[in-house]
């Protein structure tokens, strides 16, 4: 049997892992992760003959149910203010491309930056943070809900789909990868995250910064002139406008968009490189040994982006239009935890049957957490 660390029991590679490591070896840098030095699964497989790991990983995921409900899940703002913005969905979709694009050009795995990228919320609730802020709470005697660890516990143990095993039984470096995400875990003395991690965290807050003021403005809970004051918008338009002169304004905050996202992916590229450099690092052990993060924007975007994530908070994410509907949505979560926990027979039956082992409580938050939010607001209507 061939394990999925690459090479077989007796050490001898078939013909398309092979190639693998020969592709890898000629394009991927020294510090990047290569597959055949993949740590494997949990449960032993045999190797794919013609799919690397990374690569088995991200079709996992791309099948799995958590994965498809991401694009009836909040972002920040829920289906009720239309559907043209993003979802949770397109967010992931938005990271996975921005991390890629760094990942290439800094010759990182691509296919660990995607299976990475395209399941870092695959644990996120209905409603975004505020359904989590309520579960969180649900679930104070039970020990409580994150999304970082509700991700690895969809993709260890509830995700169905292999008769062999519970989850997905993904590669070791995309659970540790996850794990590294859950806040008060990282610093457990197991040193930095592989680079293809801390890339997919940097994209993951490119993203949102972008594309939450973008969602803002198009919905009008912002105006382009309020973001322009700040110096990493304000930047942005001067170049715009330093190349074409007669934008009307929905051109204009596009290209403007584009550009801050340009500006960011840029300095992260240069910033990061100039610190490989520096500190000569050679290899994924000498990325997770060092001692900081390796993958950081310069000290001058750090701050511009800080100030946008601050006037963000302020004027987006606590605007009374997004906290009314937050609370409501909470609320319905709420009523929702309390009921199926005072009548679990109306759980479905795949949920039942786990009571004994997980607890009520612990089975009615992985039920509700796995709804969408369409499937959540219909439910606590039709019960409310
Ligand atoms: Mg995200």
């Amino acid at each position: 049997m061939r394990s999925d660390k690459g090479r077989g029991v007796n050490g001898n590679l078939n013909d398309f892992d092979s190639m693998t490591v020969q592709r890898e070896s000629l394009w991927l840098a020294p510090y990047a992760m290569h597959s055949v030095d993949t740590a494997g699964r949990e449960h032993k497989e045999s190797s794919h003959a013609y799919r690397a790991p990374y690569q088995r990983d991200r079709d996992r995921i791309v099948h799995s149910s958590a994965y498809r409900r991401l694009a009836h899940k909040t972002q920040v703002f829920t289906g009720e203010k239309g559907d043209y913005h993003r979802t949770r969905l397109t967010h992931t979709l938005e990271v996975s491309s921005v991390a890629r694009t760094i990942g290439r050009v800094l010759r990182l795995n691509e296919d660990l930056i995607e299976s990475l990228a395209l399941m870092h919320d695959i644990g996120h609730p209905p409603f975004g943070h505020a359904g989590e802020e309520i579960l969180n709470e649900c679930c104070a005697n039970c020990g409580g809900f994150n999304h970082n660890r509700q991700a690895v516990r969809i993709v260890t143990v509830l995700e169905e789909r292999y008769p062999e095993f519970p989850g997905l039984n993904l590669s070791k470096e995309i659970l540790s990868g996850q794990g590294s995400r859950i806040k008060g875990e990282k610093s457990s003395g197991r040193g930095q995250a592989l680079l293809e991690v801390q890339i997919v965290d940097a994209a993951d807050s490119i993203a949102y910064d972008t594309h939450d003021a973008d969602d803002a403005l198009e919905l009008g809970l912002l105006n382009l002139d309020e973001l322009l004051e700040l110096p990493l918008w304000g930047d942005a338009a001067r170049r715009v406008q330093s190349e074409y002169s007669a934008l009307d304004p929905q051109q204009l905050r596009r290209a403007v968009v584009r550009q801050v996202i340009d500006i960011l992916v840029t300095d992260l590229v240069d910033t990061t490189t100039a610190r490989l450099k520096a500190a000569n690092i050679q290899s994924p052990a000498a990325v997770v040994g060092h001692d900081q993060q390796l993958v950081m924007p310069s000290s001058e975007v750090f701050q511009r982006k800080t100030q946008l994530e601050k006037f963000l908070f302020q004027h987006v994410y606590r605007h009374p239009a997004v906290l009314a509907e937050r609370s409501l949505a909470g609320e319905a979560l709420r009523e929702m935890f309390q009921r199926f926990s005072e009548h679990p027979e109306g759980l479905p039956e795949g949920f039942r049957r786990h009571f004994e082992q997980r607890g009520v409580a612990r089975v009615v938050c992985d039920f509700l957490s796995g709804m969408t939010d369409r499937c959540a607001l219909e439910e606590a209507s039709l019960r409310g």
